[in-house]
């Protein structure tokens, strides 16, 4: 009897909770281990103090791999579990857990929430289907309606209860939601309308600020502007700090003020910069507390930035590692990025998915499903052939992996519409013939190209069906004049310089000259991650000469490569086959405006600026 009541108070503690009641990968969660103390006291403020009435919104700057997703995990397993919302007169506990869109909120619930109600500790004297015992959280969730567990919400005892939702592009899916908490989880890809929107579903809310609840919002940081980079700049900023072994004085193992590099000597060496007395790094970050370098007081957000360094099972070499100069993937912007955690400006090239949402998202309008004929449009379609379907996708294996995508493009003056875009289920031949097919049956095709990289055998007969309307397209590092087409060549192939045209497909995405149909947003929002994810990799030539170029960023980038074959299609028409070099003789308004626009709107990529 004793040991149940001391569990029921110590179960108040989310530290506590989380190591007694839920496992990661088969082993407890526990953040008592050393070195988690940075994590624990981020777990305890949000569980504990961003509830209390006098609280203020908590916003996580945070590197990639540091845990964020398990810890909103975790502490949704907590609020709805715990025993202490909805019990003894105490209003139940309602949360959301928002994301930018629908795909990554199906792919959350799939990979982490339910993950980790299914594997919390088991309850010995209950029986599942299976002839197993129900985990504890299993025991916990309301039984009384299969509508009660979905992919999109899950029910509690007691009332408690957990959305796992998208923001979108304003919000709408959330108007008229009462909540009590929101975790906006990887925030850098939302805008300003969509988390005003969702933070009024709050104003009724029975924990936190009254009137504005339990706000957490957390994410990778990417250019500074925007929403998170301004709650960032609000909030008190805390910066974990180590303390010395011997001095007893604190210090910051990162820290905008000092290189990194002085503290973390080697290994799981640091040394304090106060007495220069060599420690055990992760005995140091036990002993260590969270120091804010703004005035709480009048800081309108609680701040914490947290990144690689402070996981404990990493080495300094392991960050070494990963610099840019050392690491044959990473970018500088993916290092200060993912592993720094910082906001990084350093490169113009790129765009940001918020970016393409502010200039490029088209409210209202609709994906098309048909275009007939009769209506006299030149369409064209891109096609990226990868070697995943979006099946596995959503069968949670991660945002990794090269995906087959089509692309629909239509021009209208000075602007390119897409008019449709999808991802293909099943990466084998047949499927995408038959998406080929569709396309043209549904689209009164003027011209479509597709990648031959992976698809030779495809492109042969696609070419043998449609001739010269289904083109080829390959990509090379160097070609004069950047684009070429021989028709002695087969299949029939476009020759592109690649960073050339990447630069001038994102210049026209920064410029707003690509709209995005907006009224089928869900359905689209993949398209626009996809173009959001390039990054600059910046590698030296024989000479020593910096050289810079486009690469994939950290997510997948083959909607951007449809799009990006679209858009040659219609340059190949609009040019007869980039043989017209004097704009005057461009058939159409969009081709002289880029002619005669290239050197305004930076479509030459920096790389052929020369130097730095
Ligand atoms: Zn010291």
């Amino acid at each position: 009897m004793f040991g149940q009541f001391r569990d029921s108070i110590l179960r108040v503690d989310p530290v506590y909770f989380c190591a007694n009641y839920l496992t990661i990968d088969s082993k407890p969660l526990n953040l008592e281990g050393t070195g988690y103390k940075p994590f624990a006291d981020i777990y305890r403020y949000i569980g504990l103090k961003a509830i209390e009435h006098d609280a203020k919104p908590v916003v996580l700057v945070k590197g990639r791999q540091v845990g964020a997703t398990t810890m909103a995990a975790a502490l949704e397993c907590y609020f709805t579990a715990c025993g202490l919302f909805g019990t003894h007169e105490r209003a139940p506990m309602r949360l959301m857990h928002l994301f930018p869109t629908l795909s990554l909120a199906a792919a959350y619930t799939k990979d982490k929430l339910d993950v980790i109600i299914g594997q919390s500790k088991p309850v010995p004297g209950t029986m599942k289907g299976n002839g197993l015992p129900k985990s504890y959280m299993e025991t916990k969730l309301d039984s009384s309606n299969p509508s009660n567990n979905n992919m999109h919400f899950k029910k509690f005892m007691f009332g408690n209860q957990v959305w796992i939702e998208s923001t979108g592009l304003d919000g709408n899916r959330i108007r008229g939601r009462s909540i009590d908490g929101a975790f906006y989880d990887e925030i850098q890809d939302m805008g300003d309308i969509a988390i005003g929107t969702t933070n009024k579903a709050l104003t009724q809310s029975n924990y936190g600020a009254k009137g504005d609840g339990v706000q957490v919002y957390f994410g990778t940081p990417k250019t500074r502007g925007g929403s998170y980079w301004n709650m960032w700049q609000n909030s008190s900023q805390n910066y974990y700090h180590l303390r010395c072994e011997k001095c007893g004085k604190y210090f910051p193992l990162y820290h905008p003020s000092i290189r990194w590099e002085d503290v973390w000597i080697y290994g799981l060496t640091v040394k304090c910069p106060d007495c220069g007395h060599e420690q055990d790094k992760l005995e140091a970050q036990e002993r260590g507390k969270w120091i804010p370098l703004n005035n709480p007081d009048t800081s309108d957000y609680v701040g914490y930035h947290i990144n690689q360094l402070y996981i404990p099972s990493f080495t300094r070499e392991t960050i070494e590692k990963a610099k840019p100069e050392r690491s044959a993937i990473n970018t500088e912007r993916l290092y200060m990025n993912e592993v720094l955690g910082e906001f990084y400006d350093g490169e113009g090239g790129t765009i940001t998915s918020a970016e393409i949402r502010d200039k490029c998202v088209e409210k209202g309008r609709k994906m098309l499903k048909f275009i007939h004929p009769e209506l006299g449009k030149r369409t064209y379609a891109g096609f990226d052939w990868g070697q995943r379907g979006a099946l596995e996708q959503m069968a949670g294996r991660g945002r990794k992996g090269s995906y087959s995508c089509a692309v629909i493009l239509t021009s209208d003056g000075n602007l390119f519409n897409v008019e449709f875009a999808t991802r293909l289920l099943r990466p084998d031949p047949e499927t995408k013939m038959s998406t080929v097919e569709e396309m043209f049956r549904r689209y009164n095709m003027t011209l479509a190209v597709g990648d031959i990289g992976d698809a030779y055998d495809l492109t042969h007969k696609l070419q043998r069906i449609y001739d010269e309307r289904f083109l080829a397209s390959r990509s090379s590092h160097k070609v004069n004049g950047h684009v070429k087409y021989s028709n002695d060549e087969w299949p029939k192939t476009i020759v592109f310089e690649k960073d050339y045209y990447i630069s001038e497909i994102l210049g026209l995405l920064k410029d707003g000259r690509i709209k995005f149909p907006g009224g089928s947003y869900d359905r689209i929002d993949w398209l626009i991650e996809h173009c959001a994810s390039m990054d600059i990799k910046v590698t030296r030539d024989k000479s020593g000469e910096p050289l810079k170029k486009f690469v994939k960023g950290s997510g997948a980038n083959d909607g951007l490569m449809a799009l990006l074959n679209a858009y040659i299609a219609w340059k190949f028409d609009v040019t007869q086959g980039f043989t017209i070099a004097n704009p005057l003789h461009m058939k159409y308004d969009i081709a002289k405006n880029i002619r005669s626009e290239q050197a305004v709107v930076g479509y030459v990529p920096q790389l052929f600026r020369g130097g730095k």
